[in-house]
């Protein structure tokens, strides 16, 4: 299914209603995301990428050793926030998973950011009826609680709408 030039897959913690950081439960005392570096809170929450100066390559996850184009070294890459909306690309319900979470059936999607970077993602609920072209657009769900209160939050997607054909 992997289409772009990177992707990653958030692919841990429990899927549930769709809320964009949900109402805090007096056992919780901060919120912070599962993959920090990767993704920044908000209502749309920003994924944390990478752009080449050398080439204009931009890339999610961010890559540690260098630009996959050009060969750049480390440090001509600069971390660029991408917005989290997009299209969908593929997707595929799973229905059969070797782990307990997230609970299936659930639905992964090769996402088409508007910024032109590819990424897989979970999407919200079971994602069941999410089609190709589907327009998505990131949340954040909770997925644990810290032993210190702080919980913390995965990135999905959520289907917002549909192109006509
Ligand atoms: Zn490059």
């Amino acid at each position: 299914m992997r289409t772009g030039p990177a992707t990653v897959c958030f692919d841990s913690g429990p899927i549930v209603t769709p809320v964009a950081v949900a109402p805090y439960d007096c056992a919780v005392s901060s919120v912070r995301a599962r993959h920090p570096e990767l993704v920044r809170l908000g209502d749309p929450p920003t994924i944390v990428g990478q752009r080449c100066r050398a080439c204009d390559r931009t890339a999610f996850p961010p890559d540690p050793f260098g630009c996959e184009r050009c060969g750049a070294e480390v440090d001509q890459l600069d971390e660029v926030e991408l917005g989290a909306t997009g299209s969908i690309h593929a997707v595929a319900t799973v229905r059969r998973h070797h782990r307990p979470r997230p609970e299936t059936p659930f639905t992964v999607a090769t996402i088409v950011l508007d910024s032109g970077v590819s990424l897989k993602a979970v999407l919200d609920g079971d994602g069941s009826g999410a089609e190709v072209g589907d327009r998505v657009r990131g949340i954040t769900v909770p997925c644990a609680v810290d032993d210190d209160g702080t919980e913390i939050v995965d990135l999905r997607f959520a289907v917002t709408g549909r192109e006509s054909a």
